[in-house]
Order: structure tokens, then sequence, then C-alpha cells
């Protein structure tokens, strides 16, 4: 075993502060992971807080990890010691079942092991996630990544960039097709790179007109201020795919009229939301969920941002300012992904 420095979540209610805990030895199939960097994922901030009513007590957040594998157990093929490596959301799954075999172990039928918060098999309590200076994690779990790219700026591909990739791939977007992005936060500013580099005509949807410039500097084409009736009803029936990353509770009907007939609106934000469904029926419109992305699709995603250049726009912290940057998070205010800087916190 070895001694971890982390940041805890202690209730739902409480500043995030240190926890030291241990990792499990390395298996035969592990690779340790020194951990370099790790981003600030809005999911981490529902998870500490129980917004989900599924939360154990302490928990490390943290499931954008970046950083070296330092040893690997003696069976491990795929990775040597130095390697540049990431693991994201998941940190194994069943393997067999149906969803498994398809390469999407995102939807494993027994249940994955989330990077932090289930049950932990092998040490008990719940599994501790990035917020720390050291990850042991099965090889089949564990992704390449280049060094070509900005390394701090990989991190949040991890679950930003793979949430947002893997739905525009799975709704084949393309050449000639109009893509909403509503919410210009981590997942919306990825989401408008992957679908400008996809060719789609892409479109900012957001609640803050001041983020306009910087959505049209992301690639989007044009930006549409979902708080202007006006604007929203010039753009009725006019979008082949909406992204909603919406973090918070809201009513999505003057949403579903910018959707062409019979196109969807993927929801990924994490919150309950209020929906009429006579808005769908008149249009033969869909309303979907859409959960990060499976190991193979995660790979494709890191191997696509170092063919086109793709990174996160981020601003770097210290681990010892992440309860400063949540509150920011919650008010709207990054641009556009917090990442902590592990190799400070040693
Ligand atoms: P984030 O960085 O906080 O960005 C969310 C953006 O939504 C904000 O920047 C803001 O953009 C907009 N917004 C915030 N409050 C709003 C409100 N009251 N009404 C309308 N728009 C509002 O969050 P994130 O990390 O991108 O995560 C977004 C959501 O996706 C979270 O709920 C997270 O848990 C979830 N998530 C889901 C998955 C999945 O697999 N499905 C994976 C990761 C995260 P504007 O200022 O532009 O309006
Ligand atoms: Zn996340």
């Amino acid at each position: 075993m070895s001694n971890t420095k982390g940041y805890a979540a202690y209730s739902p209610s409480e500043d995030l502060r240190p926890l030291d805990f241990d990792r499990r030895e390395i298996g035969p199939k592990d690779v340790k992971i020194k951990i370099a960097y790790c981003g600030v994922c809005h999911s981490d901030i529902h998870f500490a807080h129980d917004d989900w009513g599924m939360t154990q007590y302490p928990v490390v957040p943290g499931h954008e990890i970046i950083g070296h594998v330092t040893a690997t157990g003696s069976d491990v093929t795929k990775y040597n010691k130095g390697d540049l490596v990431g693991v994201g959301c998941l940190v194994d799954s069943c393997g067999e079942c149906p969803s498994c075999k398809d390469d999407l172990e995102q939807y494993c039928q027994t249940g994955m092991v989330l990077t932090y918060g289930s049950p932990d098999p092998v040490m008990g309590g719940v599994t501790h996630g990035g917020y720390s200076t050291q990850i042991v994690v099965t090889e089949d779990f564990v992704l390449r990544v280049s060094d070509k790219l900005d390394t701090k700026a990989v991190a949040p591909l991890l679950c930003a960039g793979i949430t947002t990739y893997s739905p525009l791939n799975y709704w084949k977007v393309g050449k000639g097709q109009k893509v909403g992005i509503i919410g210009l936060g981590g997942l919306g500013h990825m989401g408008v790179k992957f679908a400008v580099a996809m060719g789609a005509e892409v479109v900012m949807i957001t609640t803050s007109p001041d983020k306009g410039k910087d959505a049209r500097h992301l690639g989007a084409h044009e930006v549409l201020i979902s708080i202007d009736e006006e604007q929203m009803a010039a753009n009725a029936g006019t979008f082949d795919l909406l992204l909603n990353t919406i973090p918070v509770q809201h009513d999505l009907n003057p949403y579903i009229p910018l959707l062409k007939v019979g196109k969807t609106m993927v929801v990924l934000g994490a919150s309950p939301v209020d929906l009429h469904t006579m808005g769908l029926a008149f249009g033969r419109k869909s309303v979907a969920g859409s959960l990060i992305g499976g190991i193979r699709e995660t790979q494709e995603m890191l191997d696509f941002c170092a063919k086109h250049n793709i990174v996160s726009d981020v601003e770097m912290i210290k681990m010892e300012d992440i309860n400063t940057a949540w509150d920011r998070v919650m008010k709207a205010d990054v641009k556009y992904r917090f990442v902590i800087d592990m190799t400070a916190f040693q």
C-alpha cells in the first residue's frame, strides 16, 4: 500500500480539506500513476454536495486525471514506467455484459467502478479520485496521451471532452448540420471545439451575453442569447442537434422549439428538468441522455484531439485553492476549466 495525500469532501456542506489515505498494492494488471494535473468538473461538486443522494464520505473527487506511470504490475503490456497517461471517470467494469462487450463500459449493466465514490472492492470504503498525489488503476482503464499537446490542458478531455465528443459522434454530426451547444462552461466549450472540428455550423446558446466574444474565439459561428425571446423565436426550427450542459434544475420547454422536426436535444447536465411532452409531440422531437464515453471511444477522442490540436482552455489552481474555485464554478465564473496543478502538491 502507498500513502497518498488528497483533498476530500467530508459532508455535503463543509469545505474540502486534506485527507491522507492508502492506495492499494499494485496487482499484476495495475498501473501506478503519479498525478500531474486534475481537472475540476461540475460533477465533482454535485457529488460532494450529495445532489444525487448516493455519496459516502469522506470522498476524494477528481476524474480528469493526467500523470506519469511510476510502476507497473507483472502482467501489464500496454504501459511502461514514464509514459504519459490519463484516467477519466471509470476505473473498472464487469467486462462481461453486453455493454462492456460493445466497448460501452459506461453503461455496464452490473455497475462500473467510478473513479471516485464507488464501493472500493480492494480497500473498502469508496474509491478516491484525482484530487490526490497518485492513483492505481487496472491498465484497461488507462488512456494513452500524446505529449504533443499541452499536458495540463489535456486533463479536462478525460471528462468534459469525452462527454461532448460521444454524443456528437453518436448523432453523426458533420457538414451541413446546425448544432447548438447550450451553456458555455467546461463541457460547453469542448462541445463547441469538437462540433466545429467535425464540420458543423455551431451556435453557442448562452445566458451570458458577455461570453459571446469568447464563444466566437472558440470557433462558434453564431451566438444565441437564450434569455432573449426574440432571438430564440428567430432560430425556431433550425437545429439538427442540441447539447444541453446546464448544471442546475431548469425548464427545457423554451429550447425544444429550436429543433427541426425529428431532431434531438441531448441533456448532459445532471439535474432534473421540467419538460412538457407536447412540445416534443408537435415535431416528433426527442430528448436524450448520454453518459461520458467508453474506453475505446475515449482513446479515439484523445487521438482526434492530437490530430486536430484540440485542448481545453484552462485556468490553473493550487490544490489549496479548491474551495474558492468551486465557488466560482457555481457562479459560472470559469474560463473554461479549472485544473489543479498536482505537481505543486506532493
Ligand atoms: P460548468 O463548467 O459549471 O458549466 C455549466 C454552464 O451552464 C455555465 O457556464 C453556464 O453557461 C450554464 N449555466 C449555469 N447555470 C445556469 C442556469 N441557471 N441557467 C442556464 N444556464 C446555466 O459545468 P460542466 O462541468 O460543464 O458540467 C455541466 C453539467 O454536466 C453538470 O451538471 C455536470 O455534472 C454534468 N456532466 C455530465 C456528464 C455526463 O456524462 N452526462 C459528464 C460530465 C458532467 P452560460 O453562462 O453560457 O449560460
Ligand atoms: Zn466530469
